[in-house]
């Protein structure tokens, strides 16, 4: 089946027992056992719940492993995976990872002792001169949040594999319409669910996606224990937003392409970091491993001033942190997405004063495009 049947048929389908064509919501927190000694399929919901049972399997199917896991939101997810690591472990992770991430790694997990190296993945051999002896996995976001580079995951994977290291990605910007990483070796992928899976702002979201059944039963461990699982009613918000993905995708993807190619010639704009541009340095390997370009890009302006006043002027954009969803969002990487990276690091990763990000959404893309040149003036 391709992805785009499976969207909407894998998991989130006709319900057995009624015939519903949507799933129900299963609110309950705990189910009648008929033996005190035979647990039954579900217990507790903390444990499993049928409304997420069917989101899990539906992230699992879409990304093309065998085990899904549905958490509180895209940090939740992050962190629980996080976990399955121990004090004295290290990561070597990519770094212009999202914010959120930075922080739970340089704030939360350093405090129990498990260590991180940064590094620029787009080039690989950087990958490997980060391992250590008591490195244990490679953490990825390809395209990275805000600049989009590029990382060759098939290449990223091999030098796990060869290290006996677990290879993770944060696979929220393109989404498994586009991307879809356990085909390329990858051992985790997580995702905000927030974004472009769930789509229209309205419910947080996290999902992690295994291929093994060992690590399956690791992770499961953490979610079960740790218990930062995603309640019912958002399980279902986000099983009805998969369900348009790719229309949702296609069409505001469609409309970033024009945005980033008007914008890169447009001599009021510096750079503009999208992989569906033919100047981006990371498209050709962009291009084997994914099947299109997403709908987030970022540009730069000519200095900070100019990026305030494009933002907090245009009139359909919402200034707001987040992306991936049906209205177009612009942001401010400095102070939003990568808030918490202090200012030298951040600097020094070219996510500087005057770089916008814009998640392009279902608006008319001519009026998209009309709010931006009346504001660039
Ligand atoms: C938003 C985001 C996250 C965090 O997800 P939440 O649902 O906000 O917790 C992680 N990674 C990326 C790339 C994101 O954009």
């Amino acid at each position: 089946m391709n992805i785009g049947t499976k969207l909407l048929h894998i998991g989130n389908e006709v319900d057995k027992m009624t015939g519903a064509v949507v799933p129900p919501v299963h609110y309950a927190s705990t189910y009648k056992q008929t033996k005190a000694t035979d647990i039954g399929p579900y217990e507790y919901s903390r444990g499993q719940n049928p409304t997420r049972e069917i989101l899990e399997e539906s992230i699992a199917s879409l990304e093309n492993g065998s085990h899904g896991f549905a958490f509180s939101s895209g940090m939740a997810a992050i962190s629980s995976v996080f976990m399955l690591f121990a004090p004295g472990d290290h990561i070597v992770a990519c770094a212009d990872i999202y914010g959120g991430a930075y922080r739970a790694l340089t704030g939360l997990f350093n405090r129990f002792d498990i260590e991180v190296t940064f590094v620029d993945t787009t080039d690989l051999s950087n990958i490997e001169k980060a391992i250590q002896n008591n490195t244990k996995a490679v953490y990825l976001e390809t395209p990275s949040n805000p600049l989009l580079k590029i990382t060759d995951l098939k290449g990223a994977a091999q030098i796990a594999r060869d290290n006996n290291l677990l290879s993770i990605i944060d696979n929220t910007f393109m989404s498994p319409l586009l991307q879809r990483p356990v085909d390329l070796g990858i051992d985790i992928v997580v995702h905000s669910a927030t974004k472009f899976l769930a789509g229209h702002s309205d419910v947080l979201a996290g999902l992690a996606v295994v291929n093994d059944e060992k690590l399956a039963k690791r992770l499961k461990f953490v979610q079960t224990s740790f218990g930062a699982v995603l309640g019912p009613q958002d399980c279902w918000l986000t099983l009805r937003g998969i369900k348009t993905l790719k229309a949702r995708m296609k069409e505001q993807e469609e409309s970033a392409i024009k945005i980033a190619e008007w914008l890169s010639e447009d001599s009021r704009v510096a750079e503009v970091f999208y992989p569906g541009l033919p100047s981006h340095p990371g498209r050709e390997i962009h291009l084997e491993q994914a099947d299109g370009f997403g709908a987030v890009l970022g540009f730069k302006v000519k200095n900070k001033n100019k990026a305030l006043k494009v933002m907090e002027n245009v009139k359909i954009p919402v200034l707001a942190v987040s992306l991936g969803a049906v209205e177009s969002i612009i942001s401010y990487p400095t102070t939003m997405s990568h808030g918490s990276v202090p200012d030298d690091v951040r600097k020094g990763l070219g996510i500087e004063d005057n770089l916008i990000r814009l998640s392009v959404g279902l608006e008319d893309v001519n009026d998209l495009i009309e709010d931006l040149d009346e504001n660039l003036e």
